[in-house]
């Protein structure tokens, strides 16, 4: 992952304004079923590092969706913000949040074997089982 953008973004009602400096222009999707249950279908997020800030930090609502992990939205209009990974602050953002979606590449998928038989994508990507991620980031162990 090695270009990056800045880049801005809102949620839906416009009380939550974002910017992240060092996000990735890759995309992936999660197809676990805490994220399906969040967003009502596979989580399409953008690994943005730890430099993001907030205005209207007030309407941010934040749940603490695991041990390691904390998702937040908007209080006011229920926008997805982030999901949050605690131990090292980075974020993964909804992509949809941003305006600029030039250059963005969806370049891979996790938790596939978590993802139900109803849909796929056509992009050709790299998948991770949820196993594999977890081989990956060592320190975290278990479920999503
Ligand atoms: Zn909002
Ligand atoms: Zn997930």
């Amino acid at each position: 992952m090695t270009n990056v953008n800045v880049a801005k973004g809102s949620c839906l009602c416009g009380a939550v304004s974002i910017s992240a400096t060092s996000m990735s222009n890759f995309v992936g999707a999660c197809h676990c079923n805490m994220c399906r249950k969040w967003g009502g279908g596979a989580f399409l997020a953008a690994e943005c590092g730890a430099d993001v800030s907030f205005e209207g930090e007030d309407s941010i609502g934040v749940y603490q969706s695991s041990e390691w992990a904390e998702r937040g939205f908007c209080q006011k209009c229920g926008t997805h913000l982030f999901y949050k990974l605690k131990q090292n602050n980075q974020y993964y953002m909804p992509v949809g949040l941003f305006d600029n979606h030039e250059g963005l590449i969806f370049d891979h998928q996790v938790f596939i074997d978590e993802k139900p038989e109803y849909y796929s994508f056509a992009n050709e990507t790299k998948n991770l089982t949820g196993a594999d991620l977890f081989a990956q980031f060592a320190p975290i162990s278990e479920d999503s």
